[in-house]
C-alpha cells in the first residue's frame, strides 16, 4: 500500500481519507455503458470546497479502486493495516466505500479495531461525484468534519450518510434508489446533521483510557449463513455442513428466533454443535431481538446450544463470527465472546 499523500494543509484536526472505491468515485464508461471506479485525484478535482475546510487532509488509495460488491475480508485486513500504521498521526479517519457492502465493512472494522480512541467514519454516495445532483459532496465534506471534530469524542466506527451518523455495526443498507441508503432500526442515530450537528452524546461509546487500542488482522471466512424459509430442505443444510465444514453458521431465523420444530431440523444443527461448529441465531426481522425459549419453536434451538445473536444485524453477526472463529481461543471461550457485547453491536 502507498504512503499517505497530503491533499491540503489546515489549522484543524488531521484526517486521513482511505479511498477504496464505490459509486462516489465512479465515472460512466461510454464503451461498456456502466459505472466503473475512478482514481482519487478526480474526487479532489470535483470538490473544490475541500480547500476551505479547516482540517489538514491526507489520503491513501487502494491500488485499484473497487466496486464494494468485490470487497473480501483481505480488503478489511488491508484497511486495518493502513489504520494501524498511521493511527498515531491522525485525529480521525474517513473511509470512502461503496454502499453495497459498507455495513459489512463497518461491522468488520468495529471488531478488528477495538478500544478505539478516535473516529473511523465510512461514507459513500448514491450518485457519482461528477454528477451535478450528487450526494457525494455533502457526504464527504460532513464525514471529514465529523472525523475531524475536536469538540466531540467519538471513539467508534460509524457510517455517515445523508444527514445520519449511525453506529457502523448497527447499520443496514436499506435503499438503493433514494439518498437515505442506511438506517439502524435497533439503535437511534448517533447524530443528526442538518443546519446544526446534533450529537446523541449519551449513546456514543466511551473510550477506555486504561486500555490501548487493539488491532486484529485475522478473520475466518469459512462460515455459512442459512436463511430459513418455508420449505427449506434439511438435506441442503446437511450438505453445507458436511461438504464445507464451516467453522461457524449464522441461522437467519424467523421473528424472535424461531425455526421449524421438526426433529430432523434441529438434529442437523445438534450434530454441527457436537462437532464444535459455532451456531448463532439472528432474526430476519430488522427490529427486535432473538429470544430463544419464548416460543416452543425456538426452545429446542436453545436446548441444543444454539447461541443468541440478540439484536445484532446479519452483517454484524457474520463479521463477528469471522472475527471470533479466528481468535486463538477454545470453543467455550469463543461461545462467550459471540454472546458478549464487544463494540456496541448488541443490546444485552
Ligand atoms: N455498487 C456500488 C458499490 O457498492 C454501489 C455504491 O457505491 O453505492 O461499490
Amino acid at each position: 500500500m502507498n504512503k499517505p499523500e497530503k491533499i491540503k494543509n489546515g489549522i484543524g484536526a488531521k484526517v486521513l481519507i482511505i479511498y477504496t472505491g464505490g459509486t462516489l468515485g465512479m465515472v460512466y464508461n461510454e464503451r461498456t455503458k456502466n459505472l466503473v471506479p475512478f482514481a482519487f485525484s478526480q474526487i479532489v478535482e470535483n470538490v473544490p470546497e475541500l480547500s476551505r475546510l479547516q482540517q489538514e487532509l491526507h489520503y491513501v488509495a487502494f491500488d485499484v479502486p473497487i466496486d464494494s460488491a468485490n470487497i473480501i475480508p483481505e480488503d478489511w485486513i488491508k484497511i486495518v493495516e493502513i489504520i494501524t500504521d498511521t493511527y498515531e498521526n491522525y485525529n480521525g479517519f474517513v473511509i470512502l466505500h461503496g454502499t453495497d457492502t459498507m455495513a459489512y465493512t463497518a461491522s468488520a472494522l468495529s471488531f478488528m479495531v477495538q478500544n478505539l480512541k478516535k473516529p473511523i467514519i465510512l461514507t459513500g454516495a448514491q450518485l457519482p461525484i461528477g454528477i451535478p445532483r450528487t450526494d457525494a459532496k455533502e457526504n464527504l465534506i460532513t464525514a471529514i468534519e465529523i472525523a475531524g471534530n475536536k469538540e466531540i469524542t467519538l471513539p467508534e466506527v460509524c457510517i455517515y450518510f445523508n444527514g445520519r451518523l449511525l453506529r457502523g455495526n448497527r447499520a443496514k443498507k436499506r435503499e438503493s434508489s433514494q439518498f437515505d441508503a442506511f438506517d439502524s432500526e435497533n439503535l437511534p442515530y448517533l447524530a443528526e446533521i442538518g443546519v446544526s450537528m446534533d450529537y446523541n452524546v449519551d449513546l456514543i461509546l466511551k473510550a477506555n483510557a486504561e486500555k490501548s487500542t487493539q488491532f486484529y488482522t485475522h478473520l475466518q471466512s469459512n462460515i455459512a449463513v442459512i436463511r430459513l424459509f418455508p420449505g427449506l430442505r434439511v438435506d441442503f443444510i446437511r450438505q453445507i455442513i458436511e461438504v464445507s465444514k464451516p467453522a461457524g453458521i449464522v441461522i437467519e431465523s424467523y421473528g424472535a428466533g424461531n425455526a421449524p420444530s421438526e426433529e430432523d431440523f434441529w438434529t442437523v444443527f445438534k450434530s454441527a454443535i457436537d462437532n464444535k461448529i459455532l451456531v448463532l441465531n439472528v432474526s430476519q426481522c430488522t427490529g427486535g431481538h432473538v429470544d430463544m425459549g419464548k416460543y416452543e419453536t425456538s426452545q429446542k434451538l436453545k436446548e441444543i446450544g444454539v447461541l443468541s445473536g440478540h439484536d445484532m444485524t446479519i452483517e454484524a453477526a457474520i463479521c463477528k463470527l469471522m472475527w471470533v472463529c479466528a481468535l486463538p481461543l477454545g470453543y467455550e471461550e469463543q461461545k462467550i465472546k459471540l454472546e458478549t457485547n464487544i463494540a456496541g453491536e448488541l443490546t444485552m
